[in-house]
């Protein structure tokens, strides 16, 4: 670890910092899930290449509700067949130090936060989670898990089986995926984006972990951080807006590398109690 990072926590940590963590699809990257940002995030339909933000989107599943499913059901499959990282877990062990002083704040969508151990209640899933539905005319049947279905196979139609069982039981209506599609806004009912923004704006140490910051919230945090004197670390092994932000911060640090790397390292020298 640099020693620039390691007087940054040696600091914070004697405060008693409130914590927030902030993860994006690169901290389950190391698990074996793609981001969207790679090479695989496209969906072939007939000869047209579809990118997540058209999938991914209420209009599209107007249109094509089954197409979309398809695309969800594949890709949760890689979700369901992963297995947590060191990344994951350390949050954990965080939390664990930290009480009532940690929050995390995930764009992911693949449960492996959840399945690592960090409880519910500190942990804002502000884009859903992709084991979970809800319908889509709204009936009121709430959240609820993902019937069991098989992955498809990447070029096989749905079965009327298993649309059957992506109805709604309550009005006959498609279930839809439980996450934040790219034409949607964000709300706290579903995805808890006020209880996120509350807090970051207590936060004495913003950690951000594999995100491209390409989208609205996660960037609103970062600056609400900056602003308010937030520490700020960015654990990313690529350029990003969340790096530029910390390298502004009075006490920023940039971490140029994988999260499984650096997570445990800085958690390390984080839940370590003051003299
Ligand atoms: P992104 O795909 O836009 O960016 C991923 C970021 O992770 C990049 O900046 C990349 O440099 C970084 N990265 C890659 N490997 C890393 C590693 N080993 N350690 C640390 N960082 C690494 O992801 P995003 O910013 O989260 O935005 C994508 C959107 O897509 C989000 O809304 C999210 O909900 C969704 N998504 C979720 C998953 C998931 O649940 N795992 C996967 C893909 C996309």
């Amino acid at each position: 670890m640099h020693l620039e990072l390691l007087h940054l926590l040696e600091r914070v940590r004697s405060r008693n910092p409130r914590v927030v963590v902030l993860t994006g699809a690169g901290i389950s990257a190391e698990s074996g899930i793609p981001t969207f940002r790679g090479s695989d995030g496209y969906w072939v339909v007939g000869s047209r290449n579809y990118m997540p933000e058209e999938m991914a989107t209420r209009r599209m599943f107007a249109s094509d509700p089954e197409e979309v499913w398809r695309w969800y059901l594949y890709r949760f499959g890689a979700c369901r067949h992963a297995e947590p990282n060191l990344a994951h877990r350390a949050l954990v062990d965080l939390e664990a130090t930290l009480g009532d002083r940690f929050t995390l704040v995930t764009q992911n969508i693949d449960g492996l936060h959840r399945r690592a151990g960090s409880s519910v209640e500190r942990t804002h899933c502000i884009h859903g989670d992709a084991a979970y539905v809800r319908c889509a005319n709204d009936c009121g049947i709430g959240v609820q898990p993902l019937p069991s279905i098989n992955t498809p196979k990447i070029d096989a139609e749905l079965s009327p089986e298993t649309c059957e069982r992506l109805k709604c039981h309550n009005c006959g209506a498609w279930l839809r995926p439980h996450v934040l599609w790219f034409d949607e806004y964000y709300d706290e009912e579903n995805y808890r984006a006020d209880s996120a923004i509350r807090a970051a704006a207590r936060a004495d140490l913003l950690i951000v972990v594999g995100t491209s910051g390409a989208t609205n919230l996660p960037m609103q945090i970062g600056t609400l951080c900056l602003r308010q004197g937030a520490a700020i670390i960015d654990v990313n092994p690529e350029a990003n807006p969340f790096a530029v932000i910390a390298d502004r911060a009075e006490r920023g640090c940039i971490v140029r590398g994988s999260a499984c790397e650096n997570l445990p390292e800085i958690v390390k020298h984080l839940a370590i109690k003051p003299e």
